[in-house]
């Protein structure tokens, strides 16, 4: 059977345009595989239907600036040069045609027009570019580029090189819209919080730090800071926060971005859960005059399960204390989780105390004693920031950052994992933390339609044949 397909483009006009013969296609019916268009094939359509749609229009469009916009006279011809437009459906050759600037116009400007340079300047359809940015965010830029190669008529240009290149792109143009840091986000005075309205509920925010492998120093880490915001009820539509801690110079102000978007007002209440590291702590402080900091309920218990398996192993040496030791862990748990953290301490010191006069052979203990010093220390220094979590957990609120653990897992894991022999700059894991905490929470696709448009109506005008209605 043959089957060939036409294309016809008609002009504004009504009149001028073109039918042609795009392809034509020997399909035999022998077997499940011949029937209807194999992939090569409707990429070869695709691509063929693309560079003459796209040529037409940007003749069109040239042909619309050939007159000077003063004098309307036309303007003479200066060659044209070749250009690469790379769109989702094929990297478009176009000629780009250059005139001579208009006589009326004299020494002014440059000598030259291109109009085409003003209608794609980057060369990039914005499409490829959201594809390319959103694929790259979930998986490494050769996987991307192999995944836009597999399905779309892209062959040469799309490489980890080229889609990596695209993305930091998209990144910059990010962090070029966030406005300079400032050390104090405290708006106006108490009197005008008042005349605000009531806020929907609490905000909580979870902030953790993760690790990536340095390419610079091969042997080294630096780390990453990861956020997750929660608005209250929980219909909000949660968002991600991630940068390179030391790196990044408007670490508040991107917190302070993320927050307003979920509709941050000064009489607004926010829990910052944290694990109490100072870096972290002070991001949080002089952002809102009602919030709180919370030390996590996961990071206390996580030590203290640390210390309780020492004490299990001092229980091999010595029964005994090994039970005293475990049982006044329980205390200090106890404790903690219903707020009474001046008890806890006293209780903390005690079991310092005890531990200190161990006489065992249990080979660990130096290391025990350490770490338990260590713990004291911690709850000591984070003392203000400790809370009633068994009141808070039974009215149903979040005392766990147990779900920002799982957003380091989720942003930083999965994309920036070591056992994927990935091997990071700050720059570039910063910029790629941007767009794929913005690809995690779904705000890439409002990004890039607040920067174009045109993407947001993507299908007015668009009748298909035989569609189903
Ligand atoms: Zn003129």
């Amino acid at each position: 059977m043959h089957v060939k397909i036409l294309l016809q483009i008609t002009a504004d006009d009504g009149v001028s345009g073109c039918v042609e013969e795009i392809a034509s296609l020997d399909k035999s019916i022998e077997r499940a595989e011949d029937l209807g268009l194999s992939i090569s094939q409707s990429k070869a359509l695709l691509a063929a239907a693309q560079q003459r749609i796209v040529e037409a229009q940007t003749t069109s469009w040239t042909e619309g600036r050939r007159c000077c916009e003063v004098c309307t006279r036309r303007r003479r011809s200066k060659g044209s040069y070749p250009i690469i437009f790379h769109t989702l459906f094929g990297d478009v050759r176009l000629s780009s045609p250059r005139f001579h600037r208009c006589p009326c116009q004299e020494g002014s400007g440059k000598a030259t027009v291109s109009p085409l340079a003003q209608l794609i300047p980057d060369h990039v359809a914005p499409e490829r570019l959201y594809l390319e940015t959103r694929w790259a965010s979930l998986v490494s830029y050769v996987a991307a580029g192999d995944l836009l190669a597999d399905i779309l008529p892209i062959t040469a240009g799309v490489n980890a090189t080229t889609v990596r290149r695209h993305v930091l792109r998209v990144a910059e143009r990010t962090e070029a819209e966030l406005p300079k840091d400032r050390c104090s986000f405290m708006p106006g005075s108490p009197l005008d919080w008042e005349a605000l309205p009531v806020p929907n509920g609490r905000i909580v925010v979870g902030l953790d730090g993760g690790y990536v492998r340095d390419w610079n120093e091969r042997k080294s880490n630096f780390e990453v800071i990861v956020g997750r915001s929660m608005p209250d009820p929980e219909d909000g539509a949660p968002r991600y926060l991630g940068f390179v801690h030391g790196y990044d110079r408007k670490p508040k102000r991107r917190l302070v971005d993320m927050l307003e978007s979920q509709g941050l007002q000064a009489n607004q209440d926010i829990t910052f859960l944290t694990d109490g590291g100072e870096e972290i702590r002070s991001l949080t402080e002089r952002i809102s005059p009602c919030s709180e900091h919370v030390l996590d309920w996961f990071h206390i218990t996580m030590r203290i399960t640390v210390l309780g398996q020492f004490a299990k192993g001092v229980a091999q040496y010595d029964e005994e204390a090994g039970a005293r030791l475990t049982t006044e862990l329980a205390r200090i748990k106890w404790k903690l989780w219903h707020g009474n953290t001046t008890e806890a301490q006293d209780v903390i010191e005690d079991f310092e105390g005890d531990l200190f006069g161990l006489e065992t052979d249990y080979p660990n203990l130096r290391k025990f004693v350490a770490t338990a010093r260590e713990f004291g220390v911690y709850i000591a220094s984070n003392a203000a920031s400790l809370i009633n979590y068994g009141e808070r957990y039974r009215s149903g609120e979040r005392i766990s950052s147990a779900f920002v653990e799982a957003t380091v897992n989720a942003v930083v894991s999965k994309r920036f994992a070591k056992k994927q022999q990935m091997q990071w700059s700050p720059r570039g894991a910063h910029l790629l933390l941007q767009t794929r905490t913005r690809t995690l929470d779904g705000t890439l696709r409002s990004t890039f339609e607040r920067w174009f448009p045109g993407l947001a109506n993507d299908n007015t005008g668009c009748a298909v044949q035989g569609e189903a209605a």
